[in-house]
C-alpha cells in the first residue's frame, strides 16, 4: 500500500489528477445523491397524494353509498299499496302489523335494490320493524352464496333496545333530520346502517334498516378507491374489519402513539396520517382518516398501498443512477489522466534527458516540441547544457593540460588539503618516493620518510639550509606553500621537492676544497709566524729598528692571516658536518679566561681595560668548551679591535632559565641598518670608519661563527649598539643541571592563586 502510495507521489501525472479525481468522485456522488434524494422525495410525495386520493374516494363512496342507503329507506317508508300484487303500503302494513303484507310490500324493493354483487353498490339486509322496536321483515342476501341473489328472512328479533330503534321511533329529529346511520352489530356480523322511521300520517309506526355488511362495503370501497386494502378500526383502534387477509396475523391494531397523534390532528384528508406496516410480508403505507358518518365519528378508515412501488421505483432509479454515474466518473478520469500525461510527457522527457547527462551521456538533448512553458524550459535546458558542456569541456582541457604540466615538472610536487592529506603528486615526486605509477600515493604527507639534514648541509656562501632534507638516497630542498583560493579562503597547501643531491655533493668538494686548503696554507703560516717570533727576540742575531719594524710587520699579518684562516676552517669544518659538538658540565670561567688570555697583550698595547666578573656561584652550564672558548675569542677580539679606547667587560648573569654572558665594550657602535646584519656570513663593516687597519680587517666569518657555535649549545645570541658608546653582544647558555629557580616554584602557586 505504501509502495502505491510513493509510486502515485513520485509520479507528477498522478499528482494532477489525483485531488481532480477526488473531486470528480466526490461531486458524482454528491450529485447522484441529490438526484436520488429528489427521485425518492418526489415520489413519495406522489404517492402520499395517490393515498390521500384514495382515502378521499373511499370517503366519497361512503357517502354515496349513505345516500343511496336513505334513497332506498324514503322509497321503501313512502311505498303506497300495490294493487297489482295485493301487497298493503309499508306504513300500513307496519301500522296494522301485518307481517306477510309487510314482506310482500317490501320484497319487490329488496329485490331490486339488494346489493347488485357485481357492482357491489347497494345494501345486504333490509329490516323492517315496528313500533315496539320488533323486527318484522328481515331480508338479507345469503352471505355464501355470493353468486345467486337468493336472500334469507332472519327470525324476528327484539331491538327495541337499541340506540338507533329508539332514536327512529322516537320521531325526533337531530339537526341532519330524522334519519340516523352507523355500525349495527347483528350477532357477530357488522353492517353500516342506515335507519329510517316509518310514518303513517304523523305517527311513526316503525322504522326501516338499510345495511351493508362491512366487508362488503371495504369490499366496495377498496374497488372503488383502488387501494391495495382498507381496514376499518374502532375509535380505540382495534380492528373491525380489514380487507387484507388475516394469514400471518392480519393487519395489526394501531398503537397507542398513532392513536393519540390521530387524535390531536385536524379532520383534514389532505393531511392524512401516515404509518407503514408490514402485512403478509409485505410493506404497506396505511393513511388513517375518520370514518364520520352523519356527522358522527364511528371509527377509523386506513386505505392502504403498497409501499414496494416506491422502493421498487427508488431502487429502479438507483442502478442507471449509479451507472450513469459510475460512467462518468470513468470518462473524467479517463480524460484527466489523458490530460495529465499530455502535460507531463514532456516533463518525462526532461527528467530522463537529466538524468541521461547527469549519468554522463553529455551529447543527449531534450526533444520537445510544444510551444508552452514546457517548450520554453527545454529549450532552455538545452542551451543550458550545451553551454556547460562547452564550459566542462573547456575546464577539462585546461585541468589535464594543467595535469600535464606539472607531471612533467623535474621537480617533486605534493598538493596536500588543509589537514596534510595528499591530494595530489607527479611523477617526478613518484621517482623521488620509489614508487610505480600504478601505486596509490602515501596518504599523508607526513608518511612520506622526510629526514632533517643535520650535518653536511650545503651553502659555505650562505647560511646553513634549514629546508634540506634526506629523501632515500637523496637530498630535497622542500618549499612549502599555502594554496589560496580567489576568494581568499586557504585550500591546502603546495610543496615542491628539489632534488638538490647533486647541488650538495658539489657544495661539498667545495667545503672540503676550502677545508684542505686552509689546513694548508695554516702549516706555512704558523712557520712564518714562529720564525718571524724567533727573530723578533734576536734569536738570529740583533735587529735595527727598521728590521724590527718589517718583521712585527710580518708577524702581525701572519697572525690575522692565521685567524681569518681559522675561522675559514671552523665554518668549512661546520657546513661539512665534520665539526663535531660535545656538550658536558662546564664552568664559564675557564673558556671565558683561556680566550682573554692570548688577547690580553694586545688589549693592554691599544690602552683598553679588561674586567671578567663573573660570579662565584655561578652554576655550571652545558657546553662544547672548544666552541665556548672560540665564541668568547671571537667577541672579546672583536671588541678590542673595534675600540679605540674605554674599555671591555664580560659579565655573566644566573637567569632563570638559563645562562646570560656579555661583552661590553666602549667602542664606535654599529650602525642601526647593520645591526640586523651582522651575524650573516661576510657581513662585514667597511673597515676605514671603523678605525682598524686593514691588517686587523677580518672578512665577516667571526659573528656568523658565533652564531651557528651558539645555537649548536642550545642557545641564542643578540646585540645591542649605540652607535659611538658601544655595543654589547649577548648570549645564552643552558644550565648543566635544572637549577629549581625561586621565580620557577612560585610560577603554579601563583597560578593556583
Ligand atoms: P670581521 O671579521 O669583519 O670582524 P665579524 O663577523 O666578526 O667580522 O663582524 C662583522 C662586522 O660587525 C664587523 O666588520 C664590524 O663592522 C662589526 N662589529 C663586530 N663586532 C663589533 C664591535 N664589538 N664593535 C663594533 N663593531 C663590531
Amino acid at each position: 500500500m505504501q509502495g502505491v502510495i510513493r509510486e502515485l507521489r513520485s509520479q507528477l501525472r498522478y499528482q494532477i489528477i489525483g485531488p481532480f479525481l477526488i473531486l470528480t468522485v466526490i461531486v458524482a456522488v454528491a450529485g447522484a445523491l441529490a438526484v436520488f434524494y429528489q427521485v425518492a422525495g418526489s415520489l413519495q410525495e406522489r404517492f402520499n397524494s395517490q393515498l390521500a386520493s384514495v382515502t378521499r374516494t373511499a370517503n366519497d363512496t361512503l357517502l354515496r353509498q349513505e345516500a343511496a342507503n336513505l334513497q332506498v329507506l324514503r322509497e321503501v317508508a313512502l311505498a303506497q299499496p300495490n294493487p297489482s300484487t295485493g301487497a298493503p303500503g309499508v306504513a300500513e302494513a307496519l301500522a296494522d302489523n301485518d307481517v306477510a303484507g309487510l314482506q310482500k310490500a317490501i320484497d319487490p324493493y329488496f329485490r331490486a335494490r339488494a346489493r347488485d354483487r357485481n357492482d357491489g353498490e347497494g345494501f345486504d339486509r333490509l329490516i323492517a320493524f315496528d313500533g315496539r322496536g320488533q323486527t318484522v321483515s328481515d331480508f338479507e342476501l345469503a352471505p355464501d352464496n355470493s353468486a345467486s341473489n337468493d336472500y334469507i328472512v332472519h327470525a324476528p328479533l327484539d331491538i327495541s333496545e337499541a340506540w338507533f330503534t329508539k332514536k327512529a321511533l322516537s320521531g325526533l329529529s337531530d339537526g341532519r333530520g330524522d334519519k340516523y346511520a352507523g355500525l349495527i352489530q347483528f350477532g357477530d356480523t357488522l353492517y353500516f346502517a342506515s335507519i329510517a322511521p316509518v310514518r303513517s300520517g304523523e305517527q311513526v309506526v316503525g322504522g326501516l334498516i338499510a345495511a351493508m355488511r362491512v366487508d362488503n362495503l371495504l369490499a366496495l370501497l377498496n374497488a372503488r378507491s383502488v387501494a391495495a386494502g382498507i381496514t376499518l378500526y374502532n375509535p380505540s383502534g382495534t380492528v373491525l374489519a380489514s380487507t387484507f387477509s388475516t394469514a400471518e396475523g392480519g393487519v395489526a391494531a394501531m398503537d397507542l402513539e398513532l392513536l393519540r397523534s390521530f387524535d390531536t390532528r385536524t379532520n383534514d384528508l389532505s393531511q392524512s396520517l401516515f404509518s407503514t406496516q408490514k402485512v403478509s410480508g409485505r410493506e404497506y403505507q396505511f393513511a388513517y382518516t375518520p370514518l364520520v358518518i352523519r356527522g358522527v365519528s364511528v371509527g377509523i378508515l386506513a386505505p392502504a398501498l403498497a409501499r414496494d412501488v416506491v422502493i421498487q421505483t427508488g431502487s429502479d432509479t438507483l442502478l442507471p443512477l449509479i451507472i450513469v454515474v459510475f460512467m462518468l466518473v470513468v470518462l473524467l478520469v479517463g480524460v484527466g489522466v489523458l490530460i495529465a500525461n499530455r502535460i507531463t510527457a514532456p516533463l518525462g522527457e526532461l527528467a530522463r534527458t537529466a538524468e541521461a547527462i547527469t549519468a554522463g551521456e553529455l551529447h543527449r538533448r531534450a526533444h520537445i516540441q510544444s510551444q508552452n512553458e514546457i517548450g520554453t524550459l527545454a529549450h532552455s535546458f538545452n542551451t543550458m547544457t550545451g553551454f556547460l558542456t562547452n564550459l566542462y569541456g573547456q575546464v577539462s582541457s585546461e585541468s589535464s593540460q594543467r595535469a600535464a604540466i606539472v607531471e612533467s615538472i623535474a621537480d617533486g610536487i605534493v598538493v596536500c588539503d588543509t589537514d596534510g592529506r595528499i591530494t595530489l603528486i607527479n611523477q617526478a615526486t613518484r621517482q623521488f618516493l620509489g614508487l610505480r605509477d600504478d601505486e596509490p600515493p602515501p596518504t599523508w604527507f607526513s608518511d612520506i620518510p622526510l629526514q632533517e639534514l643535520t650535518d653536511g648541509a650545503l651553502g659555505f656562501g650562505s647560511q646553513r639550509a634549514q629546508d634540506l632534507f634526506t629523501l632515500d638516497q637523496r637530498i630535497v630542498r622542500v618549499s612549502a606553500n599555502r594554496v589560496v583560493s580567489s576568494v581568499g579562503e586557504i585550500m591546502g597547501s603546495v610543496c615542491v621537492l628539489q632534488d638538490m643531491t647533486a647541488e650538495v655533493a658539489v657544495d661539498r668538494a667545495k667545503t672540503n676544497f676550502i677545508g684542505t686548503i686552509s689546513h694548508e696554507l695554516r702549516t706555512p703560516l704558523t712557520v712564518i709566524r714562529g720564525n718571524s717570533d724567533l727573530l723578533m727576540r734576536g734569536l738570529a742575531g740583533p735587529l735595527d729598528d727598521e728590521q724590527k719594524v718589517f718583521i712585527e710587520s710580518i708577524r702581525q699579518h701572519a697572525g690575522n692571516m692565521t685567524s681569518l684562516i681559522s675561522n675559514v676552517i671552523v665554518i668549512a669544518g661546520l657546513d661539512s658536518g665534520s665539526l663535531s659538538t660535545d656538550l658536558e658540565p662546564l664552568a664559564l670561567t675557564r673558556p671565558v679566561e683561556e680566550a682573554a688570555w692570548p688577547l690580553q697583550s694586545m688589549i693592554k698595547a691599544k690602552g683598553l681595560s679588561l674586567k671578567i666578573e663573573l660570579p662565584e656561584d655561578l652554576p655550571e652550564v652545558l657546553a662544547d668548551f672548544d666552541q665556548l672558548r672560540m665564541i668568547m675569542h671571537q667577541l672579546l677580539d672583536n671588541a678590542r679591535r673595534y675600540t679605540s679606547q674605554g674599555g671591555i667587560v664580560v659579565r655573566a648573569n644566573a637567569l632563570p632559565e638559563f645562562v646570560q654572558v656579555e661583552v661590553q665594550d666602549t667602542g664606535r657602535g654599529i650602525s642601526p641598518d647593520m645591526q640586523e646584519q651582522v651575524f650573516q656570513r661576510f657581513i662585514r663593516g667597511d673597515g676605514v670608519s671603523e678605525g682598524i687597519n686593514s691588517s686587523e680587517r677580518g672578512i665577516g666569518l667571526g659573528l656568523a661563527i658565533c652564531k651557528q657555535l651558539v645555537e649548536r649549545q642550545g642557545g641564542a645570541i643578540w646585540m645591542t649598539s649605540t652607535p659611538g658608546q658601544g655595543s654589547t653582544f649577548y648570549f645564552t647558555l643552558r644550565y648543566a643541571h635544572a637549577t629549581p629557580s625561586p621565580e620557577k616554584s612560585k610560577a603554579p602557586l601563583a597560578a593556583a592563586a
